[in-house]
């Protein structure tokens, strides 16, 4: 494809990674007047939140559900500034979590609803829920206007403080404390696994370590709505690609970015080698560069020009998880009638999460037939799993066997948990392709497979978008606040802002 862009004159923003993040800082950088080219390796977008075809279904590569749609979320926010409508239809309830005692939590969207749950199920939680559900208004609202933390100018120092109301100084004890320390002292620990796993999926790390703001705020995820999205949850990105081209930006796919050149400590230019033309590589000139990629893929991008920080940054940090997967092909007519499409199982209440002892699963919203061939339904399974293990026997020439065997158990035991929710589910199955940190690293581009960013213990501990580099930012689910389609659109606007200095029109910066 040619990638001269219309808007010839126009300072280059090339954002590597057509995935949320990235997208929607290019929509918001090509509505401000820059010329934009978006690069994608693979020849869909949405990286993570993106949707495969494959034998006539739709299957969505990671996430499943979507939050910010609601007025002042990140969706809806982005919506409005650039004037389009998102295919999205409610879920009610979210979805359902089963406790390994055998009881179930429904997580209904209705405040009224979802306070007769807990009392119901947890009639201890009061005042956690009550605590829990103040400090989620407190972040919420600060999240509904720009928050750029952690603040990396004195112009981001500005319009953080800017954004700051007298009812945010509430949040002020908050901010060194865990959601943990919210939990009462005789919590139960069918009370202490449901808010475990609820956060593992939403700050990727339990209570223990869970920030209370945002651990509360992503507590609430249910209570602010979630949505399934027509034609997979890809259709979020599809959405962004097609606003992005008709506004005369350019998007390329199957283009995988394989160096980013600098020279006098600016980026440059951008080494591609488009795949569907082998071995042809071109060179496109730039003024801005977003990465829509991990810091480890920064530095792999960078090479030997790699700033010394960022070297730093990526020995210092601890690998982050990884997600074992299955893409199911559901035949309908085995499976229950009038059942939510969302649930999550915990089996053992005595064993760490992730590792197929809590498993989310997520089956094609039946409004939405055009997911699976007729009479089947299209489903994912998904379970957090550290990358190691799998690294260690894809690595070693004799672990072939090893690591499909591994995958096989993660398969069986995926299945027995998903079981738990769904009775019939696995006599339903007439497809199945699992997939492992491996897989996710060729799919998505991230090293190792490590997937849904940074768990978010303390706030001071988050990464901002800025590297060494003046005119290179990180974009994406490595940025303040991290994961979720919601979370890179609140990290895409942010970067889209510092690239026009706080408001001033495109420049070369
Ligand atoms: C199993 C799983 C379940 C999840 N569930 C949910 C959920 O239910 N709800 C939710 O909101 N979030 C969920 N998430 C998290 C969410 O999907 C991610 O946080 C978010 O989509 C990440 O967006 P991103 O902008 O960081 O880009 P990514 O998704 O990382 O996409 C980056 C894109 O860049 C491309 N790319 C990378 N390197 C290059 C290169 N060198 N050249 C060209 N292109 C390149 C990749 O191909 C990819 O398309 C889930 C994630 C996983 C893995």
């Amino acid at each position: 494809m040619d990638l001269v862009s219309s808007r010839g004159n126009d300072p280059h923003v090339v954002v590597v990674g057509a995935g949320v993040g990235g997208l929607t800082a290019g929509a918001l950088l090509l509505k401000a007047g820059y010329r934009v080219t978006v690069l994608e390796a693979q020849a869909y977008p949405g990286g993570c939140a993106g949707t495969f075809a494959y034998q006539g279904y739709r299957f969505d590569a990671g996430a499943t559900l979507a939050g910010g749609f609601a007025p002042g979320g990140p969706h809806q926010r982005l919506a409005k500034a650039l004037g389009l409508d998102w295919p999205i239809d409610p879920v009610d309830p979210a979805w359902v979590v089963h406790l390994p005692d055998g009881r179930q939590v429904t997580q209904w969207a209705d405040p009224a609803a979802w306070e007769a749950e807990w009392r119901a199920v947890f009639p201890e939680s009061g005042d956690f829920w009550r605590r829990q559900s103040k400090l989620a208004d407190l972040s919420w609202d600060v999240s509904s206007r720009p928050f750029p933390w952690p603040p990396q100018s004195p112009g981001e120092a500005a319009r953080l403080a800017a954004s700051l109301r007298p009812r945010t100084l509430a949040a002020l004890p908050h901010l060194g404390r865990r959601v943990a320390d919210l939990l009462p002292a005789g919590a139960s620990p069918m009370l202490r696994s449901f808010v475990d796993a609820n956060l593992l999926i939403s700050a990727q790390c339990t209570a223990a370590e869970a920030g209370a703001l945002y651990g509360s705020a992503a507590l609430d995820l249910p209570r602010r709505g979630v949505n399934a999205v027509r034609g997979g949850i890809g259709a979020i990105a599809e959405t962004l690609v097609a606003w992005i081209r008709a506004q005369g930006g350019e998007i390329g796919f199957k283009q995988t970015v394989e160096r980013i050149e600098l020279r006098d400590g600016r980026a440059v230019a951008l080494h591609i080698q488009a795949r569907r033309r082998a071995g042809t590589r071109r060179v496109i000139a730039c003024d801005q560069v977003l990465a829509n990629v991990t810091p480890w893929a920064l530095q792999r991008l960078l090479g030997e020009a790699a700033p010394a920080g960022l070297r730093r940054e990526t020995r210092r940090l601890g690998e982050t998880w990884g997600a074992c997967m299955l893409y199911l092909g559901l035949d309908a007519s085995k499976l229950p009638v009038d059942m939510p499409d969302h649930h999550q199982v915990i089996v053992d209440a005595d064993r760490p999460l992730g590792e197929t002892n809590s498993v989310f699963l997520s089956i094609s919203d039946a409004r939405h037939p055009d997911r699976a061939p007729a009479g089947r339904r299209a489903a994912n399974i998904s379970t957090h799993t550290a990358i190691a293990p799998w690294w260690a026997l894809r690595e070693d020439p004799a672990g072939e066997t090893a690591y499909l065997e591994r995958r096989v158990r993660y398969t069986e035991a995926m299945l027995d948990a998903a079981e738990r929710a769904v009775p019939g589910l696995k006599s339903a199955v007439e497809l199945c392709l699992p997939a492992t940190p491996v897989t996710y690293q060729h799919w998505t581009g991230r090293p190792r497979g490590m997937v849904g960013g940074f768990p978010q213990g303390s706030i001071f501990a988050a990464r901002g978008p800025r590297t060494a580099i003046p005119n290179l930012w990180l974009v994406g689910d490595s940025i303040f606040p991290g994961q979720s389609t919601a979370g890179v659109t609140l990290g895409g606007m942010r970067v889209a802002e510092a690239v026009l200095g706080g408001g001033r029109g495109p420049g070369r910066g």
